[in-house]
């Protein structure tokens, strides 16, 4: 292979480098790299020189070319200052002090690892596992220290750090992740939020949770707050799905399989059900009142839900409350007390039509990252691993 393919393919931008000698090892390739000479500015008194002091060789490994793994043993120099006398090592791009791979291999190991695990991200690169861990340990990417004018502020279940739940804060209009905090407690939000330049933040979108609406409260004093339309409607289909499990429990072993299979079609818009689904829907409202006025309670909202505007949501929503409470249903009537408190920030929801899927979209992503990664209870590490699969994700 030609000498000047071969830099580029180990990723070396340094002019200085050049190969003296290329060996084949069994499944590895010794690459043998030297410097030339090149004017240097002494670090200590900034004095140009040229004149060599000493060599040394330094061990590192490279990027595998065509799955075969490289050693790279290069000579560098030890420059002496005419000026001071002062003796220091010649600075290049493609490694490191200290290090023993190249920056080029480092760089795709960690996007080796932004896709997939730290298993196969290692494979891929050639290094061992723990390895590859420490060095992407080392290098957490840098968040945003101005926040933008709409935020998100959403919680998951990320199991790190000893906290089974994580926050993330995400740019609504922008549609990225802008941090990972550690957990969801008022503080933990109210000091990042604190630690931040946040002067340009009037909207923060956020589930029907007291403690993001006390952080934020606390922090920012008054934005306008967006309940998030997917977190609020969730409310009603969990009201829904309490009572088809109390009805169940009533029912024979067979009928109680069969309900328990239903839980989506029940969940699922009355205007995407064809012919067969309804009369399934039919037939297991006849079981039981109960659950007949629990389905039209959550179609009624559906419908306010998908067919109001900013105009007509509020009488609308009004209409829909006092048919919760007068329900006579426990799970209703706990989701119109929930809907009396976060009123305002519901209706704000119609006058600020944000796209609700982005934030379930993020919980998903990470749902997929922590499974391909077998749960990563390090919390920095999934934080990292998080934002680092974002920027890689903006490549592809
Ligand atoms: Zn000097």
């Amino acid at each position: 292979m030609q000498y000047h393919l071969i830099i580029d393919l180990l990723g070396i931008k340094d002019k200085q480098v050049e190969v003296w000698d290329i060996k084949e090892e069994p499944a590895t390739w010794l690459v043998e790299l030297y410097t030339k000479v090149k004017k240097q500015t002494c670090p200590s008194c900034k004095a140009k020189t040229k004149r060599v002091h000493s060599y040394r060789k330094q061990l590192i490994q490279g990027s595998n070319l065509s799955h075969t793994s490289v050693k790279i043993s290069l000579r560098k120099r030890r420059y002496l200052c005419t000026h001071c006398h002062h003796t220091f090592y010649e600075h290049l791009q493609m490694v490191d002090r200290y290090q023993r791979c190249t920056n080029s291999l480092q760089m795709s190991a960690r996007t080796y690892s932004a896709i997939g695990s730290f298993t196969d991200a290692a494979r891929l690169s050639g290094m061992t596992t723990n390895r590859l861990i420490r060095l992407f340990d080392r290098h957490p990417l840098q968040t945003k220290k101005v926040l933008p004018r709409a935020i998100a502020i959403d919680e998951f279940k990320g199991d790190a750090g000893g906290e089974r739940f994580q926050t993330v804060i995400a740019d609504v209009e922008n549609k990225e992740i802008i941090d990972i905090l550690p957990d969801r407690k008022v503080d933990t939000i109210k000091e990042y939020l604190q630690s931040r330049d946040t002067s340009k933040v009037q909207i923060v979108v956020m589930d029907l949770s007291k403690s993001f609406k006390q952080a934020v409260q606390k922090a920012l004093g008054n934005p306008l707050i967006i309940a998030d339309r997917f977190h609020y409607m969730r409310q009603v289909y969990w009201a829904l799905d309490e009572v088809r499990r109390e009805v169940q429990r009533d029912l024979d072993k067979k009928p109680r399989i069969q309900m328990k299979r239903s839980k989506k079609l029940l969940w699922k818009s009355v205007y995407k059900l064809d012919e067969e689904e309804s009369e399934k829907v039919q037939k297991l409202l006849d079981i039981d009142p109960r659950l007949q006025k629990a389905y039209a309670l959550k179609n009624k909202l559906d419908q306010w839900f998908k067919e109001s505007d900013k105009d007509t949501a509020k009488a609308g929503l009004e209409a829909c409350m006092q048919t919760l409470k007068e329900s006579g249903m426990d799970s209703f009537q706990r989701v119109y007390h929930t809907f009396q408190r976060w009123k305002t920030e519901i209706l704000q929801s119609f006058m600020y039509p944000f796209n609700n899927g982005y934030i379930e979209g993020i919980n998903n992503k990470i749902k997929v990252l922590k499974r391909k990664s077998y749960g990563i209870k390090n919390f920095s590490r999934l934080k990292n691993k998080i934002l680092w699969q974002q920027e890689v994700n903006k490549l592809i």
